[in-house]
């Protein structure tokens, strides 16, 4: 850690942050026109707040960052597209019905998919891709709420969709958090014999018994649990440590929706170790924050747990 000679100074040597955090100078996030109730303002207020970084909010990534081509980008986002969740991602030239698709959806940017998973990875590399020179740099912190659930492929041999893609930029996915972390597992057996009685997923009539158990898409909570997810993006670019193993802590690394709840709307607070390291990054000198370094693209990314 570094230590100053502030002697004589109010400041004590442990206020200052270690040299090897990146506290950002700003933070930029990017709304969900699809999520209605999302409300992206109140995040901002909150790492203002919790944080004491500038924090501005900007329509959603690909309107803000897409540039003119719409075609070119629309094909790059369905190339990042999973088509077997039991394999590792094989490139593929895209479907001229898919890039149509994506096409539609960078026009219609209020309007959700259904049920296509992305490869997170490669989706956070053509976002990046898209940063400006003079934004891509650590002094920014970009976090981009997006309605696409993004996955990673996993030890167990599958991919698994996720909350919270930690990299550069960050991925804060509402319908992420609606299908990464496991429900209840007598869900899973109501939908097994809905399914078997009807010959279709029956998702609502699953879903209607285990209501308030689980987040749901535009669930009054989810500004509460985004917030959450956004700081474990910023506290990954900070500290290059996004979860916490305290339960009730914010950072946690939720598996379970009972989990996410627990952490997220009913404590809804950091654990006494984040809460200083949020106090050492809201008093960080002006100087100490953003410090030139470009993002590596090979750095470690991260992303929350899911099924
Ligand atoms: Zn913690």
């Amino acid at each position: 850690m570094a230590r100053t000679a502030t002697r004589g100074k109010r400041r004590s040597p442990s206020a200052s942050p270690p040299a090897d955090w990146d506290i950002p100078r700003v933070v930029h996030l990017y709304a969900d026109p699809s999520s209605g109730t999302l409300r992206v303002g109140e995040i901002a207020d909150h790492f203002r707040d919790e944080l004491g970084i500038p924090c501005d909010v900007r329509e959603d990534f690909f309107s803000h960052h897409g540039g003119p081509d719409r075609e070119a980008l629309a094909r790059a986002i369905a190339a990042t597209r999973v088509r077997n969740i039991m394999r590792p991602f094989q490139p593929m030239e895209p479907l001229f019905g898919e890039v149509q698709f994506e096409l539609r959806l960078l026009d219609e940017p209020a309007k959700r998919v259904p049920g296509i998973l992305y490869d997170a990875y490669r989706y956070l590399r053509l976002m990046r891709e898209l940063l400006p020179p003079r934004e891509r740099t650590l002094r920014a912190l970009h976090v981009a709420f997006e309605h696409r659930i993004l996955g990673t492929f996993d030890e167990d041999g599958r991919y698994h969709a996720r909350a919270v893609v930690c990299g550069y930029p960050s991925v804060v996915s509402t319908s992420g958090i609606v299908e990464g972390p496991a429900k209840p597992a007598a869900y899973y057996k109501v939908k097994a014999q809905l399914s078997i009685a009807l010959g279709a997923i029956p998702f609502d009539a699953a879903k209607e018994p285990f209501k308030g158990q689980f987040i749901d898409y535009d669930d009054p909570r989810l500004t509460r649990v985004a917030t959450g997810y956004a700081l474990q993006a910023a506290m990954y670019h900070i500290t290059k440590e996004p979860f916490c193993e305290d339960p009730d802590c914010r950072l946690f690394n939720a598996h379970w929706q009972a989990e996410l709840i627990r952490a997220q709307v009913q404590s809804h607070r950091l654990c006494q170790r984040h809460r200083e390291i949020a106090r050492r990054v809201a008093r960080a000198e002006p100087s100490a924050k953003g410090l030139s370094r470009e993002p590596a693209s090979g750095r470690r990314e991260s992303h929350g747990r899911g099924r």
